[in-house]
C-alpha cells in the first residue's frame, strides 16, 4: 500500500521497515511491485500490477510523462498534488525545526499552456525534445502540455528547418513570450557564432511569425551543463521582449530572469505587495530583484516608494533601469553584484527572492545587524527557505504564515512566500 508520494512523483511505501520509492505509485494504491535497486537505506521498485487503484490516480494525458521527467505528477489528480506540495513545505519546516502554519497552496488552477518559456535540448541529428533525467538522452516531445500554445508552432518551423539543413551546430532552441503582449523571443543556443542558412532561417522566422521581436544567437562553446553561454547577438528586432505585470511594462532579455507563469506570478507579487505593507514615502530594498519585476511592482502599487534593486546579470540590471523609466518609477536605483555584497541602509522593507540555494548566512547576518524590522522571503525551493527561516529566527526574527504558490502545476516545484519581522 503507497502511504505517500515525494516531490520527484515517486510512491512511498515500507517493505519490512525499509523505505521503498515506487515509481508511478499513488498514495492509496495497493500494488504489487518489482524492487528494481537495492541501496543501503532504500529501495526502488517498479509497479508489476494495480491491485487496487488509488482515487487519487489519473490517466496521463502525456506521452512521454513517464520519461521526460518534467510533470511528476501527471499521473494524479491536481487536488491532490497541492495537497502534495503543502505537505511537503510543511515537511521541510519540520526538518529544519521550525513551527509556522503553512496556508493552503494557492493556484489560479490552469495547469496546461502556463509556460511562457522553453529551453528544447537539439541532438546533433537534429532530434529536439527533452533530457530524460539524468542522461542526455534526447526524447523528442512535439507538444508539451505546460508550454505556451503561441510557441508551438515556431519551435516546429525552426525544428523542420534545422532537419531539412541538416544543422548540427545547435545546442538548444530557446523561447520566450509575453503572455499579456503575445511578444516573442527566439534564442538559438549555438556553438558556432554563424553557420550556413542561419540568414534565411532569420528572415523566414520573423516574416511568418511577425508576433517574433527579438531574435538572438546566443554561443556557447563550452562543454558543460550550463544552457546559456556569455555572449548573446542580437540578429533581428529588440534585445528584449516586453510583457506586463500588474499593469506594470516590462522588458526581458534572452539572459534576464523571468518568471514562467505570468497568471500566477500576478498572484504571487500581490501577496509581496501585501506583506510589504509600505506606505507613502517608505522604502525598501528588493535583492536578486533580475529586470526588476516584484520591485517596480510594489513601488507603483506604492506610489513614493524608494527602492533599491540588487542583482548579478549586468543585462537584467540595465533591463531594470529601463523599466523603472518605462513605469515611471523615479526613486529607483539598481546595483549590479551580488546580493551578499549589498550595502544595505535603513529602510522598511528588505524582499529576497534568491535562486535555489537560498541566503548566505552572511546576508542573513547582515539584514540583522543592519535592524531590518521586516524581510519578505520569495523562494521557488522550500528547503533552503525553511533552513533560512531558521536562522533568521535564531537572530530575533517572527516567521508569518507561509504562502506556497502553485507556479509549476504538475512538476514537483513550488514556491512560498514567508514575512519575517523582529
Ligand atoms: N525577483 C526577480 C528574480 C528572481 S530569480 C523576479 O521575480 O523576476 C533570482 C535572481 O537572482 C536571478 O535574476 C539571478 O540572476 C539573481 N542572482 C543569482 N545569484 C545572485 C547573487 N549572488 N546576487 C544577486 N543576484 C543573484
Amino acid at each position: 500500500m503507497i502511504t505517500d508520494i515525494n516531490n520527484l512523483g515517486y510512491g512511498i511505501c515500507r517493505i519490512e521497515g525499509i523505505v521503498t520509492f515506487v515509481q508511478g505509485g499513488v498514495t492509496g494504491d495497493e500494488l504489487e511491485i518489482k524492487i528494481i535497486k537495492a541501496a543501503k537505506d532504500y529501495l526502488v521498485a517498479r509497479i508489476e500490477k494495480v491491485i487496487n487503484s488509488s482515487p487519487y490516480r489519473i490517466e496521463s494525458l502525456c506521452s512521454v510523462s513517464k520519461t521526460c521527467g518534467g510533470c511528476v505528477y501527471r499521473h494524479i489528480t491536481y487536488d491532490h498534488e497541492k495537497q502534495l506540495k503543502r505537505s511537503y513545505v510543511e515537511n521541510a519546516f519540520r526538518k529544519a525545526g521550525v513551527s509556522v502554519t503553512v496556508a493552503e497552496v494557492m493556484s489560479n488552477n490552469k495547469t496546461e499552456g502556463y509556460r511562457n518559456k522553453v529551453q528544447y535540448p537539439v541532438g546533433t541529428d537534429g532530434k529536439i525534445g527533452y533530457y530524460k533525467p539524468k542522461t542526455h538522452d534526447i526524447i523528442e516531445c512535439d507538444n508539451c502540455i505546460l508550454e505556451a500554445p503561441l510557441l508551438y508552432n515556431i519551435k516546429k518551423y525552426i525544428s523542420d528547418f534545422i532537419k531539412e539543413k541538416k544543422i548540427d551546430c545547435l545546442r538548444h532552441i530557446y523561447l520566450r513570450c509575453g503572455i499579456a503582449t503575445d511578444e516573442v523571443m527566439v534564442c538559438l543556443v549555438s556553438s558556432k557564432r554563424s553557420f550556413t542558412h542561419l540568414d534565411t532561417l532569420c528572415d523566414e522566422v520573423c516574416e511568418k511569425f511577425p508576433e517574433v521581436k527579438c531574435f538572438a544567437l546566443n554561443l556557447n562553446d563550452k562543454d558543460t551543463n550550463v544552457i546559456l553561454g556569455k555572449e548573446t547577438f542580437i540578429l533581428r528586432g529588440n534585445p528584449y521582449i516586453e510583457d506586463e505585470l500588474l499593469g506594470c511594462r516590462f522588458r526581458i532579455s534572452p539572459q534576464s530572469f523571468y518568471q514562467v507563469n505570468h497568471d500566477m506570478t500576478e498572484l504571487l507579487y500581490s501577496k509581496v505587495i501585501d506583506l510589504c505593507d509600505l506606505k507613502k514615502g517608505q522604502s525598501f530594498i528588493d535583492l536578486y530583484c533580475g529586470c526588476g519585476t516584484i520591485g517596480l511592482c510594489v513601488a507603483s502599487k506604492t506610489k513614493t516608494a524608494n527602492m533599491f534593486g540588487v542583482e548579478i546579470i549586468p543585462q537584467a540590471v540595465e533591463n531594470a533601469k529601463v523599466n523603472a523609466e518605462l513605469n515611471g518609477i523615479e526613486n529607483a536605483e539598481f546595483l549590479c553584484g551580488d546580493a551578499s555584497d549589498a550595502p544595505l541602509h535603513k529602510c522598511d522593507c528588505v524582499i529576497v527572492d534568491p535562486p535555489r540555494k537560498g541566503l548566505t548566512p552572511k546576508l542573513i547576518d547582515e539584514l540583522a545587524s543592519a535592524e531590518v524590522e521586516k524581510i519578505v522571503y520569495v523562494s521557488c525551493n522550500p528547503d533552503t527557505l525553511a533552513r533560512d527561516v531558521a536562522g533568521f529566527i535564531e537572530k530575533g526574527y517572527k516567521p508569518s504564515t507561509v504562502y506556497p504558490y502553485d507556479l509549476f502545476p504538475r512538476t514537483g516545484h513550488v514556491e512560498n512566500i514567508v514575512c519575517l519581522c523582529k
